[in-house]
């Protein structure tokens, strides 16, 4: 086995982030402030509308728990998430002391499910504990149902905390994924549709939102000659060098969107004939495909396709396991339907990075015909 290995989301750098990088070292603006990291968020807030606030973060999951803070979330309030999700959007809630309250998916989009949703507000209210927010996630960067969770989430007065870690270039309804909620999240981990190495992003409604944020993100201090802190803060702020990747990747975002959408139509045109299932873009919605994803018919199949691939040296992985079936969180509430684990057993993420070679897609695709045969339309 001594062919290249094919990975399932690779970083893919577009040319220009040095230029920022150097700027930064030239500048002498190495710290976790600067030009770059105010041209970064520039750059995303142009990018998701220009109606809302962007603070640049050190990761989606430091994001998402100033999004909890800053929606109130405090020790024993329970936060509806997602259970089919990566746990980083479910993480947060218990660093504030709170309980995860998970809710299944729906077939046609795999998040949230909004008639569970609302059976879980319902009957926590009447346990005595009105859930303090809800964590929706846009998973493989398919928008979530976010009218129906949106009319619930008011109907009950609870704010809703966007996950966009896998969606940002995605939309709904002609609104970027970001910026459909009370607080949003981006993430620029290495794995994502733009990279920065690491980090994250806040997305607000106003302006006091992401003042509040950069504050908790940089230790909290006061308006004082000395060093004075009247709460508790975080070391969460973006470093300058981080952002000038940043800068860079926003110049190449939307070829990066381009790119994973064609793979998912490739995968879509080469495997369909064998009976797989595609995940369809529903009507008025936009996913940026992250991941492209199949739906096998059991188990058993998934299994031999990710072996057969590991074999050839290629990443595959079965989607992610759904967070009321992860051992950390046996002892937590969950609302369930069945279909997310069903979506474990039967699902794998095919190879999806925007760097993907003619070559890698031929490789990934003899592997199935190996297995299955040929088929003809
Ligand atoms: C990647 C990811 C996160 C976390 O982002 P980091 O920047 O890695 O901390 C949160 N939620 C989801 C759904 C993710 O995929």
């Amino acid at each position: 086995m001594n062919r290249q290995k094919i990975w399932l989301s690779s970083p893919h750098m577009g040319g220009t982030e040095q230029k920022y990088v150097q700027e930064a070292f030239d500048t002498n603006w190495v710290a976790p402030l600067g030009p770059n990291v105010n041209g970064f968020e520039n750059d995303l807030k142009k990018y998701l509308g220009n109606k809302n606030e962007v603070a640049a973060l050190s990761a989606g999951t430091g994001a998402l728990h100033l999004a909890l803070i800053l929606a109130g979330v405090k020790r024993d309030d329970t936060v509806i998430c997602q259970s089919f999700t990566f746990a980083a959007s479910a993480n947060p809630i218990t660093y504030l002391s709170a309980r995860p309250v998970f809710v299944d998916s729906e077939k046609d989009t795999w998040n949230m499910d909004p008639e569970l949703l609302e059976t879980a507000i319902i009957a926590e209210t009447k346990k005595g504990k009105k859930p303090k927010a809800i964590v929706v996630v846009h998973l493989y960067g398919m928008p979530a149902k976010m009218d129906e969770i949106s009319a619930i989430a008011q109907k009950y007065d609870i704010p809703v905390i966007e996950d966009a870690a896998e969606a940002l270039g995605s939309a709904y309804k002609g609104h970027k994924c970001g910026t459909l909620g009370d607080y949003g999240i981006l993430s620029f981990n290495g794995n994502k549709i733009i990279t920065t190495s690491g980090g994250g992003a806040l997305v607000t409604q106003t302006i006091e939102d992401k003042q509040k944020a950069v504050f908790l993100a940089t230790q909290a201090r006061d308006d004082a000659p000395h060093y004075q802190h009247s709460q508790i803060g975080y070391n969460y702020r973006m470093s300058n060098i981080v952002a000038g990747i940043g800068r860079g990747q926003m110049e190449v975002l939307d070829d990066r969107v381009k790119a994973r959408r064609a793979n998912f139509d490739f995968y879509q045109k080469e495997l369909g004939g064998w009976g797989f299932e595609f995940l369809p873009e529903p009507e008025n919605v936009f996913a940026n495909r992250w991941l492209t994803t199949i739906l096998t018919d059991a188990y058993e199949t998934r299994e031999k396709i990710r072996l057969a691939l590991a074999k050839e040296n290629i990443e595959s992985r079965p989607l992610w396991k759904p967070m009321h079936l992860q051992p950390v969180f046996s002892n937590e509430i969950a609302y369930t339907n069945g279909i997310s684990e069903d979506l474990f057993n039967r699902g794998l993420c095919l190879p999806s990075g925007s760097n993907l070679t003619d070559a890698d897609r031929e490789r990934i695709v003899k592997v199935f015909s190996t297995l299955f045969g040929k088929y003809f339309i």
